[in-house]
């Protein structure tokens, strides 16, 4: 069973100078002989606990890895998150030292007499398991007096490798016309040109990805590579992200909006104010050069500064309007580094060798010292907040560093999120409105496409009369376009024309979607795959049909609607690849393609200067989710979407197709009115009870049998029941709109309060009471203020 208390140890005295705080250690834990790692959370001179205190076995790190703040943090968090405050640490670590990796002493004084002497004529000493006392006290000791450092390296990544890959000097129109030259049994080599013509933004591709994903031998490589179809090269497997060498920039001259936000928030850091501001700026305002130039002023303090954007929206683009002003003081953490790079940079942060890091949600954790300004970009985006264990919001973690760091906080967005403006409403946070564009240029003008009309109904696939002729007026101007496909992951599904059969995952309840590039069946929540079914397993008809509108389905119909166009597609399965992204970027932005087709993926943060028209495709799919945010997320995503259009000196259209014209969400999204928006909007939460007129827990719980999930669930609804007054809402137990993943059978419970004193704790004891459960099967989870209610 977990635990959620700090224990006692003795420090043997080999190792009194070396242990501190922040160290990674191993303990003896419990009656048996078990070995367990610890983090030293304090030092003390004398211990009060009664028994024989049993000793250190060993430590792992020989400094430590977590930092003073951090380890702070991780009680405020842990108590916040209903989590265990081990799990806190662990997140808090950089993901390397959650993987399998070596440590090593280096050299920083090489001609030192006892550096030479541990080095013995190697560059490096390998830190293992089985150093003796003296060994460790001498490598503290040197590391103290910065003779030596120490470095970890993760083991499978440690050697750069070469793979053997596949790239092509032909064009689409030269692969379609070798692809027509073949013959029809000529199975795999059509299906390596099919690959080559699909994915020649994104070459070259490795041997391995052809063979594993798509079932091309390297028997059929060669033969094309002798048809002088494709070359074949090598890659190296540690690529550094692409675009990450931009052009210096400088200081713009700001517009009086962007000066009076810069003034306010650089006061606020000369003064050491830890306050928050919202910055509220349409799309196009210029908060990015708020940001830039707040970041300078900390900078000039002597401080230092961290700036969180979404993971999807760290796209070159953003990082790059960073780097191309700091240079090298940046570090950049996200999810597309390896882990190897991501060490690095998080080395680079610990020694004081940068002093701006920019990243993703996990880099408010960064080891950064003398915070003068914490800067979170589109604030309202539901990524900052954690999915699993512990369920953090980077958002409050934010404000509890800036406390520390007497800092100010900036939350940046055109849409913010209801309880951020709802705060900046009572006046918890400072209110900064942007509300002109930087170029003087009008907001795009929007039309709304009723897709209910005959007219449009009539229309075969997915583009009304109205986008079609935008697309081609833009296509004639040689602007360029963006459409946006709404969809939720799994609206590409196989269904039976003869008995309605939809074929579903056996795991979970949901049905598989379609992956034609793979010509597989795949279930997005488990990982579930199988061959595509050639006939109804349960009719056995060979009548079967794929429905739902992918991104695929839609390129295919913008190639037959505009054959001359040349068409980007961004989703999931083209940008798999490490570097993907940034490539089909770079390539829209060099003018490469006239479409840039994709998801939710486009919506943000895109500044291209060319785009002067947005279509969007079904706006509706985000407002029937059954989630009390529907409608936020769905006027987000219209509004950011929109702001992509008419950014720089042309302006800007945008076609909205809808089957809810008469949707506020939709129309105040149309006219780029958050105000409006938010008190409609403020209104609905106020009927509702829901967030931010009250707080929302929600408890959720599973098990492989529906009884004994059930039963659970009404014995943790009685054990909330107890605590709460008669003003608290109790809705529940109910399933979830899945209700079967992975073949757990899924309730929850939602708390909705103002004022509960009693519930913290009893939140608390469920927590600790619920581990037991985990042995027959349950899983317990407490989300504290939900992102998803499904
Ligand atoms: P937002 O993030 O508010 O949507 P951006 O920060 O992307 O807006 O700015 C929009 C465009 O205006 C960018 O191309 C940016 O380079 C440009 N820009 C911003 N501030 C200025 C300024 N003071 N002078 C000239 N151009 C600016
Ligand atoms: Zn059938
Ligand atoms: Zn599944």
């Amino acid at each position: 069973m977990q635990t959620n208390r700090p224990f006692e140890y003795l420090i043997p005295d080999a190792l009194s100078d070396v242990v501190v705080p922040g160290m990674r250690v191993e303990v003896p834990f419990g009656r048996g002989k078990r070995k367990i790692q610890g983090f030293v959370m304090k030092v003390k001179d004398t211990s009060d606990f009664q028994g024989k205190l049993k000793p250190i076995v060993r430590v792992i790190d020989l400094k430590p890895v977590l930092s003073n703040e951090m380890l702070k943090l991780s009680y405020w968090l842990a108590d916040r998150t209903y989590s265990f405050q081990i799990s806190c640490l662990q997140t808090m670590l950089p993901s390397v030292m959650r993987a399998k990796y070596k440590q090593f002493v280096v050299p920083i004084v090489e001609n030192d007499p006892e550096v030479v002497a541990l080095l013995q004529g190697k560059p490096t000493f390998e830190i293992t398991n089985q150093l003796d006392d003296e060994t460790i006290k001498l490598i503290n000791k040197l590391r103290k007096n910065k003779k030596v450092d120490i470095q970890y390296v993760v083991q499978n990544q440690a050697v750069q490798v070469k793979r053997q890959a596949v790239t092509t000097d032909l064009n689409v129109i030269q692969l379609h016309e070798e692809k027509s030259k073949l013959r029809a049994n000529a199975k795999a080599q059509i299906k390596l040109l099919e690959y080559l013509t699909a994915h020649l933004h994104d070459l070259p591709v490795e041997f391995n990805v052809l063979e594993k994903d798509y079932g091309i031998s390297r028997a059929a490589i060669k033969t094309a590579e002798k048809n002088h179809l494709v070359k074949i090269t090598e890659v190296t497997k540690l690529r550094k992200p692409v675009g990450m060498t931009p052009e210096k920039t400088t200081k713009m001259s700001l517009t009086d909006e962007q000066k009076q936000a810069v003034d306010q928030i650089d006061e606020a850091i000369t003064d050491e104010d830890p306050k928050t501001f919202l910055i509220e700026g349409v799309t196009g305002s210029g908060k990015t050069e708020v940001y830039l130039q707040s970041i300078d002023k900390a900078l000039q303090q002597g401080k230092t500064a961290l700036m969180l954007v979404p993971e999807i929206s760290l796209t070159p683009q953003m990082v790059n309007r960073v780097v191309g002003r700091f240079g090298d003081q940046v570090a950049v953490l996200h999810s597309g580094l390896s882990n190897g790079e991501r060490y690095d940079e998080w080395t680079r942060i610990e020694n004081h060798e940068v002093k701006v890091v920019v990243g993703a949600r996990s880099a408010i954790f960064a080891p950064l010292e003398n915070i003068g300004l914490i800067i979170i970009d589109e604030e309202h985006e539901a990524s900052y907040k954690q999915d699993d264990n512990p369920r953090y919001h980077a958002r409050d973690v934010a404000l509890w560093r800036a406390k520390v760091n007497k800092s100010p906080v900036v939350l940046g967005s055109a849409t913010p999120s209801l309880e951020s403006r709802a705060r900046a409403e009572k006046g918890v946070y400072q209110m900064i409105r942007m509300k002109k564009r930087v170029n003087e240029q009008k907001l795009p003008q929007v039309q709304i496409v009723d897709m209910r009309d005959a007219e449009n109904s009539a229309v075969k696939g997915d583009f009304s009369p109205v986008l079609q002729a935008s697309l081609q007026e833009t296509l004639n101007k040689h602007d360029q376009a963006i459409i946006l496909l709404n969809r939720r992951g799994y609206s590409s599904f196989m269904m039976c024309r003869e008995c309605g059969f939809v074929l579903k995952c056996p795991n979970c309840d949901v049905s598989l979607t379609y992956h034609k590039d793979l010509g597989k069946m795949k279930c997005h929540y488990c990982g579930h795959e199988e061959p595509m079914p050639q006939f109804c397993p349960n009719c056995r008809s060979k009548k079967i049909g794929f429905y739902g509108t992918g991104t695929q389905n839609i390129e295919q119909q913008l190639n037959d609607l505009f054959p001359q166009a040349r068409v980007l597609r961004m989703d999931v399965d083209t940008t798999r690849r490490k570097g993907a992204h940034a490539k089909i970027l770079s390539q829209f932005g060099q003018h490469k393609a006239d479409i840039l087709l994709g998801t939710q993926m486009i919506a943000k943060g895109l500044d291209f200067p060319d785009v002067t028209l947005v279509g969007v495709i079904n706006a509706d799919t985000t407002l029937s989710l059954a989630d009390f945010r529907a409608s936020e997320r769905t006027f987000q995503l219209l509004t950011q979407v929109s702001g992509r259009a008419g950014r720089a000196q042309k302006s800007g259209h945008v076609v909205i197709q809808t089957f809810n014209p008469d949707h506020y969400a939709i129309k105040d999204a149309a006219k780029q009115d958050y105000e409006t928006f938010f008190k409609q909007e403020m209104y609905i939460r106020h009927q509702s009870n829901y967030t931010p007129y009250y707080f929302t827990t929600l408890i959720s719980v599973a098990n492989q049998d529906e009884g004994k999930t059930l039963k659970r669930s009404y014995w943790l609804k009685k054990q909330l029941q107890t605590a709460l007054s008669d003003d608290a809402i109790l809705l529940g137990p109910s399933p979830t709109m899945i209700s079967r993943k992975q073949n757990k059978y899924y309730y929850q419970i939602i708390v909705k309060y103002k004022h509960e004193p009693k519930l913290h704790q009893r939140l608390l004891e469920i927590l600790n009471e619920t581990q037991a459960d985990a042995k027959s099967g349950f899983t317990v989870a407490i989300d504290n203020e939900p992102q998803h209610i499904d």
